[in-house]
């Protein structure tokens, strides 16, 4: 079967396109056949080795994908059944979607729900997934669109455009921040009621700033994050996934302990089981299929490696979805 597959060489590591046998897939007690796999930012750290994504070699890369289960020794899943993998390492110490079959635990997948077919839950992909687990985090605490507008952060890529179409299907105000001034009607589109250049939010931030926004979902952390957390209403929250714009959080306390502001942290990689279910269910009646679409782009599987680089240079809009057979 066809696969991509990362292996070191020398100081670096080598990406090839290539042909693996079924037999050297690891241990898993599900065989699923891959129909649909994507491209997310931390597959683009590990294809072109910018970040020590990978911890095993030889790897094959992907960290999520939607298939349908060959073989199955897990009471959970029988041959037929259509499922979704998010996460759990796979694509990192475990092999990924990008290749034709996946053997994995049955404990990391999750059925596909009523209402989404596979390349649409691939579309949504782990990105998505983060972007309805920030969404959630926001709503468990307590925020409605009553309470004011939401502010989301790289709103262009593919975290941000689902979470902004999220959003805005719930009904809530959505400033989208972005870097890209062209994707102002993308993101307008995905309904999105203002559009915010990305350079009010790199600066360097005060302690407090005007109360502008009741929540935010933000995936660059850095100055971005801590220019958003200066600038929340009093006893709002902040979903943070992500890292696009670097690891430090050049922040002060006084958001939290002068406006009751929340940091709520997101991870989707070992989330557990019930709030993946309840994510993926939000997903299949919350997301506006029309606008997923719109943000979705079809890549062939033999230009994935050449592109994985363009995609951390954020040239890349919304989703990508790789078919895979
Ligand atoms: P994308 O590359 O699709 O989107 C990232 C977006 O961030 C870009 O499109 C760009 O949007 C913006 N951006 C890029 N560079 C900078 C910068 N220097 N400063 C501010 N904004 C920037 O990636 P994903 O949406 O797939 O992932 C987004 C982040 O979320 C990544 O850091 C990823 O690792 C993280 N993530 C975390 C997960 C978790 O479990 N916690 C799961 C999934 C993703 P624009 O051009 O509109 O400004």
């Amino acid at each position: 079967m066809k696969a991509i597959v990362i292996d070191k060489s020398g100081d670096g590591q080598s990406v090839s396109l290539t042909q693996i046998a079924d037999a050297q897939l690891p241990e898993g007690d599900v065989l699923v056949e891959v129909a649909y796999t994507t491209l997310n930012y931390k597959d683009a750290l590990a294809i072109t080795g910018t970040a020590p994504v990978v911890r095993r070699f030889p790897m094959v890369p992907g960290i999520d994908f939607t298939g349908t289960v060959v073989q199955s020794g897990h009471a959970g899943f029988k041959p037929g059944d259509r499922v979704i993998l998010n996460g759990w390492g796979v694509g990192e110490k475990h092999w990924g979607g990008l290749a034709e079959r996946a053997q994995v635990s049955g404990d990391w997948l999750v059925p596909l729900p009523e209402g989404l077919d596979l390349r649409q839950a691939a579309a949504i992909g782990t990105a998505g997934y983060t972007a309805m687990l920030c969404v959630q985090a926001l709503e468990r605490h307590g925020l409605t669109p009553a309470q004011g507008e939401v502010v989301v952060s790289g709103a262009a890529g593919g975290v941000g455009s689902v979470a902004t179409a999220l959003l805005a299907a719930k009904g809530f105000e959505v400033a989208a921040v972005t870097g890209r001034a062209s994707e102002a009607g993308y993101l307008r589109g995905l309904g999105a009621s203002r559009v915010i250049d990305r350079a009010e939010l790199t600066g360097k931030s005060r302690p407090l700033g005007q109360e502008r926004w009741a929540g935010g979902i933000d995936v660059a952390g850095s100055t971005v994050l801590a220019n958003m957390l200066s600038m929340i209403n009093y006893g709002g929250v902040v979903a943070a996934c992500g890292l696009a714009a670097g690891m430090d959080l050049p922040a002060s306390v006084a958001p939290f302990i002068l406006r009751g502001v929340t940091l709520a942290g997101v991870d989707s990689v070992m989330c557990p089981k019930a709030r993946r279910l309840a994510a993926w269910a939000g997903l299949a009646h919350d997301l506006d299929l029309g606008k997923l679409e719109e943000m979705t782009t079809e890549l062939p599987f033999e230009e994935v490696i050449a592109t994985a680089s363009k995609f951390l240079d954020g040239g890349v809009r919304g989703r990508i979805v790789i078919p895979v057979r």
